[in-house]
């Protein structure tokens, strides 16, 4: 039988299982301090839980980590992680430091941006994820363990103090202290795929992610990014959870979405904006839009009134990102100038709007620019 990982597990299904193995529930508590705050990638490392419990965990479950394929970026700028997946495939996540409130969050230490998907299937013409079209969907422990690795990552950095046991409060779990010093304290759900489409993993994932037992990241500061798949976005209004919601609009009109984004035909934006509705009816919270200018093709001010009405009725705040160049793609970011002309457009029409530098531009930050590209050197080599 295929064993299930151990950080796919809620809970709630590891209480059943230890419950039907006769143990204790305070071992459950000690289990998930090893996996969430330890970070430990070896059963024979929680070494207050006894031997014969390991060896019962060691056969019911197994205990996946990500390897770090390859890493780009200063310490201090944005850094890219390859991780290689059980299996070969390749994924993406990417470390922000010191964002500015980009999602209308607070301002935050470190962000990081986070993938659901090997691929993805849904072939928006400009970007680098979806060239080699969808391979898999992501488990939930591979979500959850792009958080864990990176941060195992820079606990192995020389000359870089502890994270501060400030950085996060954690209320207990049931009476249980489970001091947790998290150094990513911002979700971005914007790497490689499109987190809706994996909607189940996902949710699994984030809940581990967010429960004060697992990563205890809350659920303001956790943002998923989707194309537009409308009727997952009405799914995810009627969980509990409070996630900020980011669309990749990319273009006002139909005609120009339908050009760049094939998921518009079969999601226009009449219905689009219905889900978006409803989603903010249900939570009260601002949605983002994410407008990527690419020359020739988006950035015409005709555009601007159409952005305008939608991001009114929807009291949405604009993020204007200049295009990042994918190669053996045509499309080209508009002159600095152009970008500022379309945002005091928008401003001009009393809408919230940022224009983004992209950071990590030069290391390939755009999402699945990297896999691509190492792809690309593995198979010449
Ligand atoms: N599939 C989801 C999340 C992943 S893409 C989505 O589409 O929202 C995350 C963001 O990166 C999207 O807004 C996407 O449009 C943007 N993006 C993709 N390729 C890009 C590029 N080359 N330059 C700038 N942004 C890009
Ligand atoms: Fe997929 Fe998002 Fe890239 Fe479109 S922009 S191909 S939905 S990852």
């Amino acid at each position: 039988m295929l064993k299930l990982d151990i950080k796919s597990q809620s809970l709630e299904e590891l209480e059943s299982v230890f419950k039907t193995w006769g143990e204790p529930a305070y071992r459950v508590k000690q289990l998930l301090k090893w996996l969430y705050d330890d970070r430990v990638s070896r059963w024979d490392e929680m070494s207050n839980l006894p031997k014969t419990l390991r060896e019962k965990l060691a056969e019911g479950f197994t205990l996946g980590t990500l390897e770090l394929a390859r890493k780009q970026g200063a310490r201090d700028t944005t850094q890219k992680f390859l991780f290689r997946l059980q299996g070969g495939a390749l994924i993406e996540s990417v470390l922000i430091p010191a964002n500015p409130a980009l999602y209308g969050e607070v301002s935050d230490r470190h962000t990081l941006c986070v993938s659901t998907q090997v691929g993805c299937a849904y072939g928006c013409k400009f970007c680098a994820s979806g060239l080699d079209g969808w391979r898999r969907n992501l488990l939930p422990y591979e979500i959850v363990e792009q958080v864990l690795a990176v941060e195992r990552w820079r606990a192995q950095q020389p000359g870089l103090e502890a994270p501060k046991p400030e950085v996060q409060a954690v209320k207990p779990v049931s009476g249980a202290a489970v001091p947790v010093s998290r150094f990513i304290d911002n979700l971005v759900i914007m790497g490689m795929g499109e987190p809706l489409a994996n909607y189940d993993n996902l949710l699994k994932a984030l809940k581990i992610l967010n429960a004060p037992w697992g990563g205890g990241i809350g659920a303001r500061k956790i943002t998923i990014s989707t194309s537009g798949l409308a009727p997952q976005i009405r799914r995810l209004a009627d969980e509990p959870m409070q996630f900020r919601l980011a669309i990749s609009l990319h273009g006002a009109t139909d005609a120009t979405r339908n050009l760049i984004m094939p998921v518009n035909r079969k999601y226009p934006l009449s219905e689009l904006s219905a889900a978006c509705d409803y989603y903010q009816e249900k939570k009260g919270r601002m949605i983002t839009f994410e407008y990527i200018l690419i020359a020739g093709v988006n950035d015409a001010l005709d555009q601007v009134t159409p952005l305008a009405n939608l991001a009114r009725r929807l009291h949405a705040k604009v993020n204007l990102i200049p295009y990042n160049r994918v190669d053996g793609l045509a499309w080209e970011r508009p002159a600095e100038n152009v970008c500022e002309l379309f945002l005091s457009a928008l401003e001009r029409l009393k809408i919230t709007a940022t224009l983004r530098r992209e950071k990590g531009g030069d290391i390939d930050a755009a999402c699945g620019q990297l896999r691509l590209k190492t792809e690309g050197e593995l198979a010449v080599a």
